[in-house]
């Protein structure tokens, strides 16, 4: 079995021939948190809009490029007893809550408030289960996505391909100081990063975690890693090979620590502070693999960017 996909695949969607049904109104699609028990129907408007929220309260909440959400009508989520809810603000929406599962930390989206009554959630739509958006809807959506709040985009999303990746992390290969931390501060870091692995990850845990399309990850010896503060800081066994850091008051994944890797962790680039990532990213950093492609979800498309694309990880 190959492992990798064709240079040319840029979305499940596209291997599964782009069927064009009849535009969807009013379907359900359904919400689940990682650990299944948060699960409630979402149902989609012909009215819903869709887009990409490049806001650096977002990105930092989302630990993303960008979050993508779906904006409809609020849903009611009174018997999601596992539902925590803090304030926060997006450049786009306003004034929101902030929504995630209190058991996995799963993010759910964004609620706006008007006139002390809940009236939008912005669904964040790396959590919506596959398998409950039909290819139509997922269509409408790859075609309909606005980019908001682009004048406060990351620039390391920018950075450019590469094929030379490096199999191995050394001390003597080149290091990129940076800094970075959690939404709400509790949890903050500075890592020598090495800036030529950056690699994007599409698997549900990153995903749900993040509720963003996907999550990029770039690797530093753990010698160069150091927390400056770590007031709500957690760590978390996610999988049966890999633990993450993450923040118990807001919500945010910082790092993957792998059993196999105790000399590395993975900061989430999505957490650095934008300040101590170089402006100009074309000469320092680079993004080298999309991993985990099986489980990218169908409405987002690929960058044609010629990198390698693994269906699993590594
Ligand atoms: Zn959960
Ligand atoms: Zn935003
Ligand atoms: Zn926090």
């Amino acid at each position: 079995m190959s492992r990798n996909l064709l240079a040319s695949f840029r979305s499940p969607l596209a291997s599964r021939g782009e069927q064009r049904s009849p535009s969807p109104s009013n379907l359900q699609v359904q919400l689940k948190c990682n650990c299944g028990k948060l699960c409630v129907a979402v149902t989609i408007t012909s009215e819903s809009i869709t887009g990409h929220c490049h806001c650096k309260q977002c990105r930092r909440f989302h630990v993303a490029a960008f979050a993508s959400f779906c904006v409809v009508p609020t849903v009611d989520l009174a018997e999601q007893t596992s539902i925590i809810r803090r304030p926060g603000a997006c450049a786009t929406a306003g004034r929101v809550d902030r929504l995630w599962c209190a058991c996995c930390f799963s993010v759910l989206g964004m609620e706006v408030t008007e006139s002390g009554r809940r009236c939008e959630l912005y669904l964040a739509l790396g959590t919506v289960e596959d398998a409950s958006i039909p290819d139509s809807l997922a269509l409408k959506w790859r075609e309909c996505f606005t980019e908001w709040t682009l004048q406060e985009c990351a620039t390391w999303p920018a950075a450019l391909p590469t094929m030379h990746r490096a199999r191995r992390v050394t001390p003597q290969r080149a290091q990129m100081p940076v800094s970075g931390g959690c939404a709400c501060n509790g949890c903050r870091f500075t890592a020598n990063v090495f800036p030529g692995e950056l690699q994007h990850c599409y698997c549900k845990l990153c995903r749900k975690l993040s509720g963003a399309a996907f999550q990029t990850w770039t690797p530093c010896l753990a010698e160069g890693f150091a927390w400056t503060n770590q007031e709500s800081l957690i760590l978390v066994r996610t999988t049966p090979h890999g633990q993450r850091h993450m923040c118990r008051i807001c919500s945010s994944t910082l790092t993957i620590v792998y059993d196999s890797q105790p000399d590395t962790i993975w900061p989430a680039a999505g957490c650095f502070d934008d300040e101590t990532v170089p402006l100009d990213v074309s000469t320092q950093l680079y993004r080298v693999i999309h991993i985990c492609c099986i489980w990218m979800q169908s409405w987002y498309t690929l960058p044609d960017d010629k990198l390698p694309r693994l269906k699993y990880a590594g």
